[in-house]
């Protein structure tokens, strides 16, 4: 079925390929010429024959019988990779590589797809004996043959030879193969650099998880545990998805096969929706599409199961769901945006990042950009500059908080302070009315002692004060050895007077004779005073008993002079008679001895006639 002419060598390529075109097997089938693969990688797209095999029963003896080998076609359509899309099929792809030079030739066969579910390779030795490797993502880790994150076939071309080469591959999710022949040096620099262009995003990944996994250490706000479980799922559905998980299995699971891989990204999708809802607060602006968004999580987190009884059907379901919850995201996102949520904002970049990256990555693979760094890891740069604007959006939410309580503290002042004032106010409004209270009560006080001091009728000293001032005298004069004189004025006929003009006649009466008393004796020192019923006495400090008899004298002048009509009188008119007494007090002796012989000497005043007075001798 290769009817290719092993004997004859050809020098050049073009001539090489003319020979090609004349074969008659394997129609449109090309020769790989292994020997100008010596710089740059070789895509093996065009030089590929494809065998589906839908039962996937073939063996590589059924596929070599003339039956099989004849329904292999060629002409593949031209591009990096043989998209084969969702398919139960198992393929067989057959390869012929020609060494036409005098030494044997080291090349390595990469299936440049981490994600394919089985490879198989199936490569003659030098005898044409072949030997088979049978790899793949969900194959048991370590059946690689060479370690890479690729499915990579170390290739040994004898001198002037021709290998068929036969890979079988099929998948459980859909079927992308990018085959490519290196030459071993330029692989190893590619592999080197393949590498490192994987690796700077998990140093990323680590850096924020650590960095933010402290913030939930210190802070205690479930957000960024959240952001930590979506960046850790994220990195490592990426790693998964690049074919870079550690390679183990987990209950006959490798770590790299396809379902966990669509199981990382059901986490990482539901952490980014957990995430969303709180950073956006949707429980509180948008409960029903709060619910909505729990509804997706709690089915994301049941998806690892469907997974992994029927990856096939699942995965392709799986393609609208993620749609879907990237719809619904960028749709909460711009409804945060419009009710004037700065988060969203955040979000909003993010996923445009993402989404540039994300369409990078598929105009590369459709032919419309070119392969760089920025267009091959295009979904791995979005999704670093989506974790870290996110990480910024973050940092400003914490801004935002600590400004807000900066303002609810700085309420809480003001209004502490303004309590403080209405305190201070009814405070110094509570001492201004006790002050007056105070100066109201003491006028009232002061009122009350000069009503208890005064005799209501007549106004002038009542018997308690005159008894007070008697006391201080009679000691101040002990003191001083100074005279005090005393006199006691008794109203003459006033019964009669009573009788005859009635009580409130005899109160006006005393009345006048109060009057006339105040005037009379009226010296700051002197005190004058009621002393019970129509008896008046007055106090004379620093006075003889002369002296005061001369004051009394004057006293019953001016009273009779006041010529009050007392028809019942001797005299005709009201009269008073005047005990007067004067003494050094001596030591020992009481004010009442003063008093007593006042009283005698008024006595005496009396028994002579009245209308006049009478002095203790
Ligand atoms: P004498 O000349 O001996 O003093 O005769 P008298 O009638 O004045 O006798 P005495 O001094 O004992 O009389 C007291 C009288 O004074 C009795 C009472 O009717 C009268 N009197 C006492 N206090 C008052 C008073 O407050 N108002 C009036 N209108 N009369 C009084
Ligand atoms: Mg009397
Ligand atoms: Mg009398």
């Amino acid at each position: 079925m290769h009817a290719i002419r092993l004997s004859r060598q050809l020098s050049s390529w073009l001539l090489f390929v003319l020979t090609l075109l004349a074969l008659p097997a394997g129609a449109g089938e090309r020769v790989v010429d292994a020997a100008a693969v010596d710089k740059a990688a070789l895509s093996l797209t065009p030089y590929v024959s494809l065998l589906e095999d839908p039962e996937r029963s073939f063996t590589l003896a059924d596929v070599q019988a003339p039956a099989l080998a004849a329904r292999f076609q060629g002409d593949q359509p031209p591009g990096n990779a043989l998209a084969l899309g969702f398919t139960r099929s198992a393929f067989w792809l057959r390869l012929v590589l020609h060494n036409p030079g005098d030494t044997p030739l080291r090349r390595m066969l990469v299936v440049e797809n981490p994600r394919i579910s089985h490879v198989e390779a199936h490569i003659p030795d030098a005898h044409g004996v072949y030997h088979a490797t049978a790899t793949g993502c969900d194959v048991a880790p370590s059946s690689k043959a060479y370690a890479n994150r690729n499915f990579v076939f170390p290739l040994l071309l004898p001198a002037h030879s021709e290998q068929v080469i036969y890979l079988r591959v099929a998948s459980s999710v859909g079927l992308l193969v990018p085959l490519q022949l290196w030459p071993v040096e330029a692989f190893h620099a590619y592999e080197r650099d393949d590498y490192v262009s994987k690796v700077w995003y998990f140093g990323i990944a680590t850096a924020m998880v650590l960095f933010n996994l402290m913030l939930f250490v210190a802070l205690r706000d479930r957000v960024y545990l959240l952001y930590v479980a979506f960046v850790s799922c994220t990195a490592f559905t990426l790693a998964i998805k690049n074919g870079l998980a550690p390679d183990w299995a987990i209950a006959g699971l490798p770590l790299n096969s396809n379902v966990a891989y669509y199981s990382g990204v059901s986490l990482a999708l539901s952490a980014m929706l957990l995430f969303t809802r709180r950073m956006l607060r949707t429980d509180q602006l948008m409960p029903r599409v709060d619910r909505l968004l729990l509804a997706m999580v709690a089915l994301y987190l049941v998806t690892p199961l469907l997974y992994a009884i029927a990856l096939p059907l699942f995965s392709r379901l799986a393609v609208y769901f993620n749609l879907a919850t990237a719809v619904v995201v960028l749709g909460v996102a711009l409804a945060g945006v419009i009710k004037r949520q700065r988060s969203a904002w955040f979000f909003l970049a993010a996923f445009a990042l993402l989404m540039f990256g994300g369409a990078m990555t598929t105009l590369r693979a459709m032919g419309l950009m070119p392969t760089n760094m920025f267009t091959v890891d295009g979904i791995q740069l979005g999704s670093a500059m989506e974790m870290i604007v996110l990480a910024f959006a973050l940092a400003d939410r914490f801004n935002v908080m600590r400004r807000d309580k900066a303002r609810v503290q700085e309420a809480l002042l003001q209004a502490q302070e303004k309590l403080v004032e209405t305190l201070q106010g009814s405070e110094r409004e509570l001492e201004l009315r006790v002050a007056q209270r105070t100066d109201e009560l003491q006028a009232l006080n002061s009122k009350l002692e000069t009503l208890s001091l005064t005799d209501a009728l007549t106004g002038i000293a009542n018997r308690r004060h005159f008894d007070e001032v008697l006391q201080q005298e009679w000691h101040r004069a002990q003191r001083t050895a100074e005279p005090l004189a005393l006199a006691i004025l008794d109203v003459d006929w006033f019964k009669r007077y009573n009788d005859h003009y009635g009580h409130p006649a005899g109160d006006a009466c005393l009345q006048r004779i109060a009057q006339v008393l105040a005037s009379t004796v009226s010296r700051s020192s002197d005190l004058v005073a009621r002393y019970g019923g129509e008896e008046f006495v007055f106090l004379v400090p620093m006075t003889d008993a002369a002296g005061a008899q001369g004051i009394a004298q004057r006293l019953v002048q001016a009273i009779e002079e006041l010529a009050l009509p007392h028809e019942l009188s001797t005299f005709g008119r009201v009269t008073v008679s005047i005990g007067v007494a004067a003494m050094v007090p001596g030591q020992g002796e009481a004010a009442e001895t003063l008093l007593q012989r006042a009283d005698a000497a008024l006595y005496e005043a009396k028994k002579a006639g009245r209308n006049r007075v009478g002095r203790f001798i």
